[in-house]
């Protein structure tokens, strides 16, 4: 039954330098490395406990994957209703692209309106089961009011602090979930530093992005969701509007562990990065073969959550692109803007101008032969334009 589902976490290992730890106390990056450390679960211990026919018959949302995921005490698993979201196929922008198989995985439906909702969701229940009294994130605005909303629902505080020019309404959004925010100038690396400045202090627990082990276990249920929704296949391309990277590593991270516990076989899917052009450290580190990337110098774009200049997972990313076999692509705001509207117009999708992107590079990715006319092409949208309507300049009507 779902409700006596158990974790079968098993320890934590450095994505870097392989280094393993106990588990169940807080932690953030490797502390003999500082870089990111990855979950580890028991899957053969999972096998015996769950199957994609026991799945079938759970209810809808990410804790359905309870056994592949970290919580022990389902009296710690929040929720708000987070994950479950629909595949849509999209016949008419497919069309347009010349592809027969085109799909969205819409995300906007999740908590407070984007993907971060699942990273937080996990990092948040995790965090405070393990002890944590206070919470803080850097944000370009989603980070911060999903972790607004969880600390909210385990009646712990959050800190955000965000760059003074992100949009209104996440500020908003974040101090009516009760959140404190912090306004900053400058962007999202320069907001890190104050979040690491207090977590030394002891003042919060600091859930950035990959700076502790859990974001990446929510963010990787797309890929379970994903690998259910197409009946235990998967699909050729996945296209992936990327900041710090949770998203792309989480899928990874998830192909990995359906593979292993024999419930997906073949090829896995090709993954796409999708950077602006105004700020593509990853997208640069690919093309010219690095293992990790250097930072973008004065970043700048509209796509708030892509304004990533250096990301401590950059060499998870490079990873999970080439070991893949996908590639990583640039593409302009402007390429963006015009996308939004073509995603709302052909589709009836209203999204972020981050994942507005993927629309943006699946031209280009088609045109160069990347992907071809039988492929299946997701694109993982990833919030809603509700929040970035300031982008849109109305078109006059009195
Ligand atoms: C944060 C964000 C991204 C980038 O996600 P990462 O996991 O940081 O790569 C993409 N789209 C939206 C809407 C976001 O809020
Ligand atoms: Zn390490």
């Amino acid at each position: 039954m779902a409700l006596s589902a158990e974790s079968t976490l098993s320890h934590l290992e450095c994505g870097w330098c392989q280094a393993h730890y106990e588990p169940d106390q807080l932690w953030n990056l490797c502390p003999q490395c500082q870089r990111p450390l990855l979950a580890r679960y028991d899957l053969e211990e999972a096998r015996r406990h769950v199957s994609p026919q026991l799945l079938a018959a759970r209810p809808p949302g990410l804790w359905r994957y309870a056994e592949l995921l970290p919580v022990r005490d389902p009296a710690h698993r929040l929720t708000l209703g987070e994950g479950g979201t629909p595949l849509l196929l999209l016949p008419r922008l497919g069309e347009r692209l010349g592809l027969r198989h085109l799909y969205a995985k819409d995300e906007s439906f999740n908590p407070t309106a984007s993907f971060k909702a699942r990273g937080l969701c996990l990092a948040v229940s995790r965090a405070v089961e393990l002890g944590a009294q206070a919470l803080a994130v850097p944000s370009a605005g989603n980070a911060g009011s999903a972790l607004a909303a969880y600390a909210s629902r385990a009646g712990v505080p959050a800190h955000i602090v965000l760059p003074q020019d992100a949009p209104a309404p996440f500020r908003a959004e974040m101090e009516a979930l009760g959140a404190r925010v912090t306004l900053v100038e400058g962007v999202i690396t320069d907001c890190a530093r104050i979040v690491e400045a207090g977590a030394a202090e002891g003042r919060w627990f600091d859930v950035s992005t990959l700076k502790e082990p859990y974001r990446l276990e929510g963010k990787k249920t797309m890929g379970y969701e994903l690998a259910e929704q197409f009946g235990w296949h998967l699909p050729d391309v996945i296209v992936y509007p990327t900041g710090g990277g949770t998203g792309l590593v989480g899928l990874w991270k998830a192909f990995e562990e359906l593979e292993r516990l024999g419930w997906v076989e073949g090829p896995r899917p090709r993954l796409v990065a999708v950077q602006s052009s105004g700020c593509a450290p990853i997208v640069r580190a690919f093309l010219e073969g690095a293992e990790v990337a250097e930072p973008w110098p004065n970043p700048s774009t509209v796509a708030a959550g892509l304004r990533v200049p250096s990301a401590v997972g950059d060499f998870l990313m490079l990873r999970a692109l080439r070991e893949s076999g996908g590639t990583a692509v640039a593409v302009p705001d402007a390429e963006i803007l015009a996308a939004m509207r073509e995603l709302g117009a052909t589709e009836g999708l209203f999204v972020a101008p981050e994942a507005a992107a993927t629309v943006a590079a699946l031209r280009r990715l088609v045109a160069n032969g990347f992907v071809a006319p039988d492929d299946h092409v997701v694109l993982l949208l990833t919030g809603s334009g509700l929040k970035y309507t300031h982008l849109l300049a109305s078109s006059g009507e009195p």
